[in-house]
């Protein structure tokens, strides 16, 4: 399998290749020249497979030319073997229509952990292959921070160095971060917000002359592998709620647009997938692109979910790439346009093209908080704020009664304990494995909001390029 850019221009690369350098030299995102796809019956034939055995047989097609089976078994294994459910991914029951998929059960208590304890396994994989060292910088508003860094802690050829604003993500998601001591993790406070401390990130990356110095690598989930590793979990669970003789929707809370990609290419690939509801919060530009063809990027509201206060969501240009005939030339010339006006509307066939699989729904503070007490009087469940979003979006998406209708639950509700409480009167208590968070050393340094300083600090620390 090779991939290409949703631009067009930059080189075509191996599974590898596209691991390694996560955004494409042309600003575009890596996409699979083209999609896998299974029969009925090799869809039928996952019923009973584990985790793990899912796994391999759905990545398999995308990874084939750079890992052989038994490496990419033993990589699956290592990486799942360290989320604390049997099912690494477990279905709950919440009436006769509604199921919860729990994605919260890794390390670091969201779905971020599926996709980045793999990654971790395939950087090392792929850098002790190459003799070669990198260093990953990234910044944080929370989630995936500390996902990213329990994926690469300990790992002999990779820094990682992950910027959060100061004083601006909870207790819980900063010592998840900063209670790792381990030599290769670096934690940096910046003096300003979040978008501060990803426009510093973005500005190292474009710095050839800092760029060339060191390997970069990014984890956000413009990583294909991210999003290859979220599909398996459609598949995991479609299979068990009667797939492929019928077919299951899926509602998902979305911020970047890489989780819901992900049941995207699993429709792509032969599941029978009734519809994929796009739940946003308050900031919703991705619910206007879908229902009125307005991608405009507004100011970003913070809400009870952080995760998915976004401006714009990156992935959705993996989707317009698909729905533009993968006409590369086309989608760079669609976003130059939406970088220099940030606004861009998008045509009416691309839409309906869209509405074939996707709806969407945005949800607000109300909906969020009903939607949890909902889950809590009538199926027992306690819920996170984003799980919230997309349950409330699932349970007014009209779907007929005889479609199944599975909310990811994207993450613990002990780590958004506030407002839990505040809507459902219950303090969700943190897992045994993370319970003495609170009583461990942390070690993180703080840095002012400048490029300057941040590559004075990494430079010092990091191993050049060979
Ligand atoms: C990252 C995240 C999301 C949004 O996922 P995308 O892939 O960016 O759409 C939703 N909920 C939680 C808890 C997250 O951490």
């Amino acid at each position: 399998m090779r991939y290409i850019s949703t631009r067009g221009s930059a080189p075509a690369l191996d599974f590898e290749g596209a691991t390694l350098a996560g955004l494409a030299s042309d600003g575009g995102l890596y996409v699979p020249e083209s999609w896998p796809s299974f029969s009925r019956d090799e869809i039928a034939a996952m019923r009973g497979l584990s985790y793990v055995e899912t796994a391999v047989a759905v990545m398999r097609p995308f990874v084939a030319d750079n890992l052989d089976e038994a490496t990419l078994i033993r990589l699956c294994t290592a990486a799942y073997g360290r989320f604390s459910h049997d099912a690494v991914t477990p279905l709950v029951q919440l009436d006769s229509q509604q199921w919860l998929m729990e994605l919260f059960h890794g390390p670091t208590l969201a779905f971020k952990d599926v996709a980045l304890q793999l990654l971790g396994q395939l950087f090392e994989t792929f850098l002790a292959k190459r003799d070669a060292h990198l260093t990953i910088i990234g910044a944080t508003s929370g989630d995936t921070g500390s996902a990213a860094i329990d994926g690469v802690a300990g790992r002999a050829k990779i820094d990682i160095f992950m910027l959060h604003p100061h004083g601006r993500v909870s207790d819980v998601q900063r010592r998840q971060m900063t209670t790792v001591l381990a030599p290769n993790v670096y934690n940096i406070a910046i003096d300003g917000s979040f978008d501060d401390a990803q426009a510093i990130v973005k500005a190292l990356f474009n710095d050839r002359d800092f760029n060339g110095r060191f390997t970069l690598s990014a984890v956000n989930s413009i990583n294909w592998a991210r999003l290859m590793a979220q599909i398996v979990y459609y598949f995991y669970t479609a299979v068990r709620l009667g797939a492929p003789d019928r077919a299951i929707a899926y509602s998902v809370p979305t911020g970047n647009f890489g989780d819901v990609f992900a049941g995207y290419v699993a429709a792509k690939m032969g599941l029978p997938v009734a519809k994929l509801i796009v739940a946003t919060n308050v900031n919703d530009i991705l619910h206007r692109a879908l229902s009125t063809g307005d991608y405009s990027c507004g100011t970003v509201t913070p809400t009870a979910t952080p995760s998915m206060d976004i401006q714009v969501s990156s992935n959705f240009e993996r989707l317009l790439f698909d729905l533009a005939g993968r006409d590369g030339a086309a989608i760079a010339a669609m976003m130059a346009g939406f970088e220099s006006t940030r606004a861009m509307t998008i045509p009416a066939d691309m839409r309906a093209g869209a509405q074939a699989l996707f709806s969407s729904a945005r949800v607000d503070a109300d909906g969020m908080a009903d939607a949890m007490r909902w889950a809590a009087d009538r199926a027992g469940q306690i819920i996170d704020p984003h799980t919230a979003i997309g349950l409330a979006a699932a349970r007014t998406s009209g779907l007929s009664s005889d479609i199944p209708v599975v909310t990811l639950a994207t993450a613990h509700p002990a780590k958004f304990g506030d407002a839990v409480e505040r809507a459902t009167g219950v303090r969700p208590s943190l897992p045994a494995r993370v319970g003495n968070l609170f009583d461990r050393e942390e070690r993180y340094d703080r840095l002012p909001a400048t490029k300057d300083a941040v590559a004075a600090y990494v430079a010092e620390r990091a191993t050049p390029a060979a």
